[in-house]
């Protein structure tokens, strides 16, 4: 294929799998199918004709309104349509056509699910992390990571969440993590292998606590204020895809 028909491609399939997730976002928590019934409006459930479910266009055409009800439609949705190509095209830029994009691509849609779910629900499938799993370590026959980094870095990261969250749990009477948060690791580990899983669970714990403390201090939420941890982790996931092997290497020219 020519060097401009690959990202147009990406940009269409992502634009496709973007509306697909947000069928998944809105249904997923719900314990609903995401193949039937054909999408409708989530205020008066009138079903959606076919130029509807363009997407992007869709939602600008419509102002983020409902055609019949005008509820609104809310701006996640759009945000998820164009968040789904742009973060396509990062992972084709960094990896070329090859079968590792095809892996990346499907964790990545699995973590705009979980980031979306996580944000608004506080909920993280496991029709998502588990299936995840399963993909992951599929993929990890194929590419990068090897199998047994994949099996190590789910079980290890997994294993770790659980004795973190375990020991919070019993010093502050509350649970702090939820097994969630611990499938939703353990399927960034199987596909990303210990080394990166690691990088994304550091730029989670920091970017968490620093939304967690700006918050505090600018009076937003108390102590209680239950942190989304999946979206933190989702974003240190697909940071780590970008940012993880050269702050591996630079971490290794301090010795
Ligand atoms: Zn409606």
């Amino acid at each position: 294929m020519s060097s401009v028909a690959i990202p147009v491609l990406l940009a269409a399939a992502g634009l496709a799998t973007g509306s697909f997730l947000n069928v998944c976002i809105h249904r997923l928590p719900r314990s609903r199918s995401v193949v039937r019934p054909a999408s409708a409006c989530i205020a008066c459930g009138r079903p959606l004709r076919w130029y509807e479910n363009v997407p992007v266009a869709a939602w600008l055409a419509l102002r983020g309104r409902c055609r019949t009800c005008g509820a609104r439609i809310p701006a996640a949705y759009l945000l998820v349509e164009l968040a789904t190509p742009a973060l396509f095209l990062v992972q084709y830029s960094m990896l070329g056509w090859q079968p590792l994009l095809a892996a990346r691509l499907l964790l990545c849609a699995a973590l705009i699910v979980l980031f979306v779910t996580d944000l608004r629900q506080r909920m993280l499938p496991d029709s998502v992390t588990l299936s995840g799993i399963g993909a992951g370590l599929a993929a990890a026959v194929v590419v990068e990571p090897a199998w047994w980094d994949a099996l190590l870095a789910a079980a290890a990261g997994g294993g770790l969440l659980l004795a973190v969250a375990r020991t919070y749990a019993l010093l502050r009477g509350e649970e702090g993590l939820g097994m969630g948060d611990i499938k939703m690791l353990a399927m960034i580990g199987a596909f990303l292998g210990w080394q990166l899983t690691f990088v994304a669970l550091l730029l989670a714990t920091l970017l968490g606590s620093a939304v967690g403390i700006g918050m505090l201090a600018l009076g937003l939420a108390d102590r209680r204020y239950p942190l989304p941890f999946g979206s933190f982790l989702a974003v240190g996931a697909v940071a780590a895809t970008m940012l993880g092997e050269p702050l591996i290497a630079w971490y290794l020219t301090l010795f």
